[in-house]
């Protein structure tokens, strides 16, 4: 849809207009009010040539796409009724929950394998350990490949799928060649487009599940959905987008909480949304009541730090990792909160 920034365009504009929709195959509908008329384009309206070229035009006020950007995210996709399930659940079914430490120890195993326990036995679907960490600071530890097997073992001891950051093509094969079962795209990579396209490609004929998290400087629901549109255009539809927060921060909390666009990417996607709060607020005593709101807004589950003694772990487990108690309560809340949720009418 085309508005001009006068009234209406002059015949030489509209002229110029037709022309460069037609190269496009496409048409233009004047659309005439009493004050006002606008333009519609008939017909594919996605080319970003267009648009840009319909864009740079002096007298044209703004474009509105009525077409989805993303053909296979969209809502009305054929994959709306495609259903992921992992460790037991379908995810819409109940309320799905992925937890353990930020960072795997290397050097102590044992508080992973003791972690991968006690998040099971609170509930947790999918057990989450770090092996490669995006860090912000170059000296801080940035994980470490032996972690990988401290991973999987963590699978054979309790049965749970495993979840683990991949930041790089390199990181991705040996993942998969691992076995791990949900490939996490981390904020600060949720916009590498060659990496996102990598991914895409190396689980197109596989099961693996992959969490897309929402990038540190996303704005647009657009931007987020397009991303993921990426990894599915390869041929496998099993993506959970994951809200986490985003920058500028709000003061007092590590990032600005975004559980509540939920909702938005609901009406817009059929990819279950999993929050997680830890990153969101960055602080073990606020991370419960984000969970909660997070799941009040819709979510389908929720990633949450994990860790059975916060103080020994690394990374972030320290500041922000729930213990195995106040997990096993959240996860009850939770599922509370998910009831109450289910029972609301809305309209
Ligand atoms: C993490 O999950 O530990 C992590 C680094 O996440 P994010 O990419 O959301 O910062
Ligand atoms: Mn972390």
């Amino acid at each position: 849809m085309i508005l001009s920034k006068a009234n209406r365009l002059t015949a030489e504009q509209l002229a110029e207009v037709t022309q460069i929709v037609t190269e496009f195959g496409c048409k233009i509908q004047p659309i005439i009010g009493a004050v006002r008329t606008i333009y519609a384009i008939v017909g594919d309206e996605r080319d970003e040539l267009m648009i840009n070229r319909l864009e740079g035009l002096p007298y044209i006020e703004r474009i509105d796409r009525i077409q989805s950007q993303f053909k296979l995210m969209d809502k009305r996709s054929d994959l709306a009724s495609h259903r992921i399930a992992l460790g037991g659940v379908t995810l819409g079914e109940e309320l799905f929950v992925i937890a353990g430490q930020c960072t795997i120890d290397p050097k102590n195993p044992n508080y992973f394998y003791e972690t991968a326990e006690a998040v099971k036995e609170a509930g947790a679907h999918v057990l989450r350990g770090g092996v490669w960490k995006p860090r912000t600071n170059p000296y801080a530890f940035q994980g470490d490949v032996k972690s990988l097997d401290i991973l999987m073992e963590g699978h054979r001891r309790t049965g749970l799928p495993v979840d683990a950051e991949v930041m790089d093509e390199h990181h991705l094969r040996l993942a998969l060649d691992a076995g791990v079962h949900m490939l996490q795209i981390g904020a600060r990579n949720a916009l590498n487009y060659s990496l996102l396209r990598a991914i895409g490609r190396a689980v197109a004929e596989r099961d693996t599940v992959v969490l897309l998290k929402r990038g540190l400087h996303m704005g647009s629901l657009n931007e987020f959905i397009s991303a993921a549109e990426y990894i599915v255009s390869f041929g496998n539809p099993n993506i959970i987008l994951c809200p986490r927060g985003t920058a500028p921060t709000l003061d007092g909390y590590r990032n600005h909480p975004d559980e509540s666009i939920t909702p938005l990417l609901k009406e817009k996607t059929w990819a279950p949304v999993v929050v997680d709060p830890s990153h969101s607020v960055g602080k073990a005593v606020y991370v419960p009541a984000c969970a909660l709101a997070a799941v009040a807004y819709g979510a389908d589950g929720l990633c949450i730090e994990a860790h059975v003694e916060p103080a020994r772990g690394i990374g972030d487990d320290p500041k922000q990792a729930l213990t195995p108690g106040v997990l096993a309560d959240t996860i009850s809340q939770a599922r509370q909160m998910w009831a109450l949720r289910h029972s609301i009418k809305t309209a």
